[in-house]
């Protein structure tokens, strides 16, 4: 899963969804060119004494793309190839996400350009830490609020929780979502993703009259997210066939044994050290082309692009990634008749269970499993039954359909509050 050789600015290619949206919408110019710009972005230096006793500076971000419908919220990336313009983009990909959603929220995202696995845990500790105080003027419960992304985890977060509350003198569990359930987490953030993309999945495959058991799948990126939607497609009876990761992909027609997969995943091996009785090895450009019912981009932005959206033969594309579709890839899929299920709906189970944990952190009040996934799936079909209805009403992309219900939102809550001053 090598970054293809076509350079894609993402944020440009962020801006290019909105512009598509806005268009359909009639939206005013002043207001596509109010969310054309991300309201802040802070970058920080940050230097750490690694453990041979060198100093090594790595650089950060923390952006707000829009704080117009609430607190900004998105989480924090650890990555070689995090930039300012990977930064701006994902944060505004979170604005739309809460906006399609309806929550109280607005978009922002972090990171760091650093790859984490060359880290040790102290130095992670000290990397998360000493990030966490140079953003600290810009984070907060009632201001932005981060969680994990790429590359970062419950123990980041629990270091993000525990260095803003020393610095305040008291504990903020509210400061960041998808803490450990012992510090203010909530049941069920871990898996939230995965568990959002299947019911979005379901009921798609329900309105299409579509048996999802009956389907196979190839599932590109196995990191948190696509080892998450790949055990629940495995659990529902389809055949997962492909998986890859950044070492390369392995293929099995019979379909892969995704609990062995993943223990082999967690035990630090890359997937292609699987061994499968059937399988074998193959690229990750063979997975993005192979034929099979959906294909899962979870792996980073611009995956499909004009270079190779031809040559997709599935017949889903559920993603699982944030933007890992292009919009000229996105006009050969609707070529294609392509049904393309957007990132902003279809991995939102995120943010989504990133919100209840962090209204029950303010009001101190802890729900269970069986109450947050009752309500996730009732904010999830919901927007999808939005953006459904509206594909169908205006015959256009769900893409498209999404980002108008959230462009929708945020032009309304732009004119209610207008400009300051
Ligand atoms: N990083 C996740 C996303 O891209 C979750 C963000 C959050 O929970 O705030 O949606």
């Amino acid at each position: 899963m090598k970054n293809n050789k076509v350079k894609i600015n993402p944020w440009k290619s962020a801006k290019k969804k909105l512009k598509i949206a806005a268009r359909e919408l009639r939206m005013d110019p002043n207001t596509l060119n109010y969310l054309n710009k991300v309201e802040r972005i802070l970058s920080v230096s940050i230097p750490i004494l690694m453990d041979d006793g060198t100093l090594e500076i790595f650089e950060g971000f923390r952006c707000h793309h829009s704080t117009l419908r609430g607190p900004a919220k998105g989480g924090v990336r650890y990555s070689p190839n995090v930039n300012i313009d990977e930064i701006k983009a994902l944060a505004f990909l979170m604005t739309c996400k809460t906006a399609l959603l309806n929550l109280p929220l607005g978009g922002s995202k972090g990171g760091i350009r650093v790859d984490p696995k060359q880290l040790s845990k102290k130095e992670l500790e000290r990397l998360t830490r000493r990030y966490t105080a140079e953003i600290i003027n810009v984070i907060g419960p009632d201001l932005d609020i981060p969680a994990p992304d790429m590359g970062t985890d419950e123990q980041i977060m629990a270091w993000i929780f525990d260095t803003y509350s020393m610095q305040k003198g008291h504990p903020v569990p509210g400061v960041c979502t998808g803490k450990p359930p012992e510090i203010g987490g909530s049941v069920g953030r871990t898996g939230a993703v995965g568990t959002g993309m299947f019911y979005v999945l379901e009921e798609f495959c329900r309105r299409k009259n579509l048996d999802i058991r009956s389907m196979s799948v190839a599932i590109q990126g196995f990191g948190k997210v696509g080892k998450e939607i790949a055990k629940k497609l495995y659990d529902s009876g389809c055949k997962i066939v492909a998986v890859s990761d950044t070492k390369g992909a392995i293929l099995d027609q019979e379909g892969l044994n995704i609990d062995d997969v993943i223990g082999c995943k967690n035990s630090g091996n890359p997937v292609i050290e699987f061994e499968s009785r059937n399988g074998e090895q193959i690229t990750n450009k063979d997975l993005l082309a192979m034929k099979c019912d959906i294909l899962c981009p979870c792996a980073t932005e611009n995956q499909l692009y004009s270079g190779n959206a031809d040559d997709v033969k599935a017949q889903i594309i559920l993603e699982g990634a944030n933007s890992p579709s292009t919009s000229k890839a996105d006009k050969i899929f609707e070529e294609k008749e392509i049904w393309v299920i957007p990132d902003i709906l279809a991995n939102s189970g995120g943010v989504c269970i990133s919100y209840f944990e962090y209204v029950q952190d303010i009001q101190s009040y802890s729900w269970d499993l069986e109450r947050i996934n009752r309500e996730m799936r009732t904010v999830l079909l919901k927007a999808f039954e939005e953006v459904y209805n509206l594909s169908l009403e205006r015959r256009i992309s769900l893409r498209t359909a999404a980002y108008m219900i959230a462009g929708n939102r945020l032009a309304k809550a732009h004119e209610w509050r207008d400009l300051f001053p």
